[in-house]
């Protein structure tokens, strides 16, 4: 029943509230959907109002994940049912895998460099016409937004950047150049931001039923970029090709590898971050992280009937390599997704 009350947009509210309620609270992930879909709002740092005085649609405050969502309502749009308590603990799925880029492909990816081979899949079926993925400058590690519609502009962006950017700016600027069927990879805020905006019963129209595909990444949470002022003094950025967390560390690859505690970076945590309570992206079409699945492989969890035919076609088609995830690899995801979740009550609750 309260969900049935509260779905319909909040139009009565405005971006006062969002900030008073949000910004100002520190809950604020800087996802980038405010501004994506609402040209008053500016998110170059903490999202702010671009004039001086607040015109009360309520579009940003409804489609902000942070104010509210109903995890049941969207599961009931999106996979037509709810999950089953026990066994779906990360969200609705159908299967999940062990996954690696074919042969056929030479981007050195995260992990098994699955999400830029299903989507160079994705986009030679012609299933999306382009994808909205996080790149940065190869020299300092800046990160920025790309609508990417080729192999190579995917290439480019491969690779996980552990800074805070507001992707889902990106959608806007592949719905102003004209894209019809948008591919879109993010994280957790940046996935429930996105079902929101296609899911809630609004009056607005913000071309919604032009995003086509949602790839989350798993994430137990994201650093400001001042991090990478702090990593710069240990190792030149210059230098480094890759960083990775494995268990407690953030290890960089220079020349050498420099392992660095997550104690001493945690100051560097979104603030926003912390009461999130989504480890494994749990509305996506299908989820990628690297928990569950031996080194080089990505783990990849399919959710969504239209995600299991992209899966399922990458495979038969020779664009990725996949082996069914069994249940202890299951078992390392829930154990890691019951931590974030514990943590994002405690912090919500303060
Ligand atoms: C901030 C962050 C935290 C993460 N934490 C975990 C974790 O705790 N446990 C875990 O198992 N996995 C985590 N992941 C996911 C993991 O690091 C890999 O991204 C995932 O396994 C996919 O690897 P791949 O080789 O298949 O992807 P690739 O083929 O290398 O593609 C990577 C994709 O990630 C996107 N991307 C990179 N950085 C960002 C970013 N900052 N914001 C949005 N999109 C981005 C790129 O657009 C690219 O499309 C995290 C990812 C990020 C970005």
């Amino acid at each position: 029943m309260e969900d049935f009350v509260r779905i319909p947009a909040f139009m009565e509210f405005g971006f006062e509230d969002l900030k008073r309620e949000v910004v100002d609270r520190g809950l604020c992930s800087r996802c980038g959907t405010c501004a994506a879909f609402c040209d008053k709002i500016d998110i170059s740092d903490k999202p702010k109002f671009r004039y001086e005085h607040d015109t009360v649609c309520g579009l940003c405050y409804t489609i902000c994940p942070r104010t509210f969502i109903s995890m049941d309502h969207v599961e009931r749009k999106i996979f037509e049912r709810t999950r089953r308590d026990e066994e779906e603990y990360v969200g609705v799925f159908r299967k999940c895998y062990a996954v690696r880029r074919s042969d056929m492909f030479e981007h050195n990816g995260q992990d098994g460099g699955a999400v830029t081979a299903i989507l160079a899949y994705a986009i030679d079926k012609q299933i999306i016409d382009c994808a909205v993925v996080t790149t940065c400058d190869e020299k300092k590690w800046r990160v920025s937004v790309k609508v990417a519609a080729d192999y190579d502009a995917l290439c480019a962006s491969a690779g996980t950047k552990y800074s805070i950017f507001p992707s889902v700016i990106g959608v806007k600027e592949a719905i102003e150049h004209g894209y019809s069927s948008i591919g879109f990879v993010g994280l957790p805020c940046q996935i429930q931001g996105l079902r929101i905006v296609q899911t809630t019963e609004q009056p607005y129209d913000i071309n919604q039923d032009k995003i086509k595909l949602l790839i989350g990444l798993f994430c137990m949470e994201n650093f400001s970029e001042e991090m990478l002022d702090f990593i710069d003094k240990i190792c030149p950025l210059e230098n480094v090709r890759k960083f990775d967390i494995k268990g407690r560390e953030m290890c960089i690859y220079g020349k050498d590898v420099h392992r660095i505690p997550l104690s001493e970076i945690e100051h560097f945590v979104g603030e926003g971050c912390l009461v999130c309570t989504d480890f494994a992206s749990e509305l996506a079409d299908i989820s990628v992280g690297s928990v569950g699945s031996p080194d080089g492989f990505s783990t990849v969890i399919v959710r969504t009937e239209e995600g299991e035919k992209l899966v399922n076609g990458a495979i038969r088609d020779g664009y990725i390599e996949a082996e069914e995830i069994k249940e202890e690899g299951l078992r390392e995801i829930v154990k890691i997704a019951k931590l974030k979740r514990k943590r994002g009550e405690k912090m919500s609750s303060r």
